[in-house]
């Protein structure tokens, strides 16, 4: 049976990251606990989420008074000092219990989280940067998704070369070596398009495939 209970998290860093997960959050109906170490950053999110405290989460025994530990997801969402990320990841690793994602300020700091057992470890500005350039170079991408060092998933909006063609006769993975994974119409999605559904002008395309392949065909069908 689904566990339908409400997910308790918790956000580690008030910073412009922190703040926008723990807002975000708290507007989607959970419950968050926002920790800073700095009181002004804090008090400025207390309104807005379940708890707000101050506290050094280098410190084990003040994440322990805190509960740490009963939460479901622990976003350590601090970035430029780097020991404090690492150190904070550790102890709460050393604990137990929480999903721990945290925000990685470099490749580096990325492989040291990973190693030290982050759950997941996010690249706020790496990702955003790359969503931007593959829109900017090819304005039909609306979204960029990075799944591994070698692939990735693109929304492509349908070009003007596409509409009234199907999938066969676009060929996409015979040409680009990608594939299709869905088609997205309106609020409608179809997660197993016919070779034969035609396209229209409203429709974009969901994609997945080799990051080479992609730009290649993101590159076919730019059209400013
Ligand atoms: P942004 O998301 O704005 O880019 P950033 O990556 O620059 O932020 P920082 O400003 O370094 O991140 O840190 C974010 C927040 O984390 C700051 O408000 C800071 O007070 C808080 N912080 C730093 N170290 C600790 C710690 N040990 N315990 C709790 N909070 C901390």
């Amino acid at each position: 049976m689904a566990n339908t209970a409400k997910k308790q998290f918790a956000v580690i860093g008030m910073g412009r990251f922190g703040l926008s997960v723990a807002t975000a959050l708290s507007n989607m109906g959970f419950d968050v606990l926002a920790i800073d170490a700095e009181e002004h950053h804090t008090q400025a999110v207390a309104n807005q989420v379940t708890h707000a405290v101050s506290a050094d989460s280098t410190d084990e025994d003040a994440l322990r008074a805190l509960g740490i530990r009963n939460f479901d997801v622990v976003v350590v969402a601090i970035g430029e000092d780097i020991q404090a990320s690492i150190l904070t990841t550790l102890i709460l690793k050393d604990m137990g219990g929480p999903l721990i994602v945290v925000k990685a300020q470099n490749e580096l700091h990325g492989k040291v989280l990973q190693k030290i057992g982050a759950d997941k470890v996010i690249f706020p500005e790496r990702d955003m940067g790359l969503r931007v350039a593959h829109h900017l170079t090819s304005p039909n991408i609306l979204d960029y998704i990075e799944l591994s060092e070698e692939y990735s998933i693109v929304e492509m909006r349908v070009s003007s070369q596409m509409i009234g063609k199907n999938l066969k006769e676009l060929d996409i993975r015979a040409r680009f070596g990608c594939n299709v994974m869905a088609i997205k119409r309106g609020s409608k999605m179809n997660i197993s398009p016919a070779a034969t559904d035609r396209l229209t002008e409203e429709d974009i395309l969901v994609i997945v495939g080799e990051k080479s392949d992609l730009t290649k065909l993101e590159l076919a069908y730019a059209e400013s």
